[in-house]
């Protein structure tokens, strides 16, 4: 990519167990995963509910932290052919578009972190995925749903009534994990559902390009959100400008965990009536669009079961509302600390205890990031007034130049992505480092015993 040097890729390492790892759902969480744990050799299989691979929605961004994970997997180069890549985050007034605040992307945030922050279709990110996860020799079955695990043995079984027997057992099941029945098998988990809905539509690039009043949309890449009292409308371009994408939030009603229930065009154009008339060009043109209720998971109390063999992941361990863009990025961490934690197993009896440090790494880093995108939503869709305005005006400072004030604290700058403190843990981090550091700490105090 130009502006981002590759680093090398990282190698299967150490004389560790190869292990047989069945992960359930073959989402980004799941495909990530497989590919992680193949790479440090281990048997991975992958069973998928699905029929076939369909990411809905379109658009998804990829933030330099999982770029870091993703390049290390040798998948810089193929992405390239399919992203694009935003100057900016632009946060805009919603009723008129004007830039309220940015936080620059390319090529500031690029070269503080080593990484780019893309933007990708999501069918295009999980094909990639499930390539590169084949041919490490990743077994994928579809139409293979799991309805149930018993975590001693460990051995899923599939609604036809299959049996696979693992090492360790992963559940990437999403949202509404089946998995998460055997793990927190004391507790009924319901997904939180946010008082908002999104829609989520595309416009094509010959409708947006032919029109003079939004072509620039396309020209200028940025990811722009404007916000407004409970709603905001992000929209970017992907597929190297093939098309627009637009993800909608506002307050309404759908069908938790269903992610696909088509949506109202009338009810969506209602919904953005007094927003920018630049965005009302766009919605015109938007031909169909899909609705879900927007959900996430309360902190769990548990990742791993009892049994020390079956570890949830992703979405299923840790789902978020979309206001930070970060929970396919959380997932394909996730992945990647997992594959560096089975990689340190020399025995059978030691994979609870790296299971167990799994989540340790991973579930306060989890957790904070699920709450801070809580806080970054209720921030974008204040109702005007004293304290919008006075939000509105502190959008408008770069809190992340030379001169600003150090502050460790996620409070001081009203959108957390351009926050001093937050930014850099959250799109500096390196899961490798961090996790293998802690690994070699637990090693040290042979598991503080
Ligand atoms: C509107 C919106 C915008 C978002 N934007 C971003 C963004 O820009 N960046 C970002 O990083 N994240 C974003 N996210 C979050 C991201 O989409 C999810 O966090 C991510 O897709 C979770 O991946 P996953 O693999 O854990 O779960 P899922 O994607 O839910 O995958 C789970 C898989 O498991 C399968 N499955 C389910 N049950 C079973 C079963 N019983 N047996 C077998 N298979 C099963 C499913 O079919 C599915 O394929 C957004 C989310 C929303 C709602």
């Amino acid at each position: 990519m130009p502006g981002f040097t590759s680093t090398s890729e990282k190698t299967a390492v150490g004389p560790h167990l190869r292990l047989r790892i069945v992960i359930c759902g073959a989402g980004l969480g799941g495909l990530g995963a497989a590919i992680g744990l193949a790479r440090k050799g281990h048997e991975v299989v992958v069973l998928e509910g699905a029929s076939q691979l369909s990411e809905v929605g379109a658009g998804i961004q990829i933030p330099p932290n999982s770029m870091r994970v993703l390049d290390a997997y040798g998948l810089s180069k193929r992405l390239q052919q399919w992203v694009e890549r935003p100057r900016n985050i632009a946060l805009r007034r919603y009723a008129t578009g004007q830039i309220l605040g940015v936080t620059p992307l390319h090529p500031r945030l690029t070269e503080t972190y080593g990484f780019p922050y893309l933007l990708i279709h999501r069918a295009d990110y999980q094909r990639i995925l499930h390539e590169e996860a084949k041919s490490l020799g990743v077994e994928v079955q579809m139409s293979t749903r799991v309805v149930s695990v018993n975590t001693e043995v460990p051995l899923v079984t599939t609604e036809t009534g299959q049996e696979f027997a693992a090492d360790v057992i992963v559940g990437a099941d999403g949202i509404r994990s089946r998995v998460r029945e055997s793990v927190i098998p004391d507790q009924v988990i319901e997904p939180s559902s946010s008082s908002n809905c999104a829609f989520r539509a595309t416009v094509t690039s010959d409708d947006m390009l032919s029109d003079p009043e939004v072509a620039h949309l396309m020209s200028d890449v940025n990811a722009n959100s404007w916000i407004g009292h409970r709603r905001h409308v992000m929209a970017y371009p992907i597929r190297q400008g093939a098309m627009y994408n637009l993800v909608m939030s506002h307050p309404g009603q759908a069908a938790p965990g269903k992610w696909n229930e088509p949506g109202n065009l009338d009810e969506m154009k209602a919904t953005y009536d007094d927003f920018d008339p630049v965005l009302k060009r766009v919605l015109g043109k938007v031909k169909g669009c899909l609705k879900w209720k927007l959900a996430d998971l309360p902190p769990l109390t548990n990742w791993v079961s009892k049994s020390g063999r079956v570890v949830l992941i992703g979405d299923a361990a840790h789902a978020m509302v979309p206001y930070l863009a970060q929970g396919a990025s959380m997932a394909i961490e996730d992945g990647a600390a997992l594959a560096e934690c089975l990689s340190r197993v020399q025995s059978q009896d030691q994979i609870s205890q790296y299971l167990g440090l799994f989540e340790t790494v991973r579930k306060s880093r989890c957790e904070r990031i699920q709450e801070c995108s809580r806080l970054n939503g209720e921030r974008w869709h204040m109702p005007d007034g004293p304290e919008q305005e006075a939000r509105d005006r502190a959008l408008g400072k770069d809190h992340m130049s030379e001169e600003a004030t150090a502050t460790n604290g996620e409070d001081s700058h009203p959108n957390l992505w351009s926050d001093k403190g937050f930014q850099p843990w959250l799109f500096g981090y390196d899961v490798f480092t961090e996790t293998s550091q802690a690994l070699d700490r637990a090693e040290q105090s042979k598991f503080g015993q």
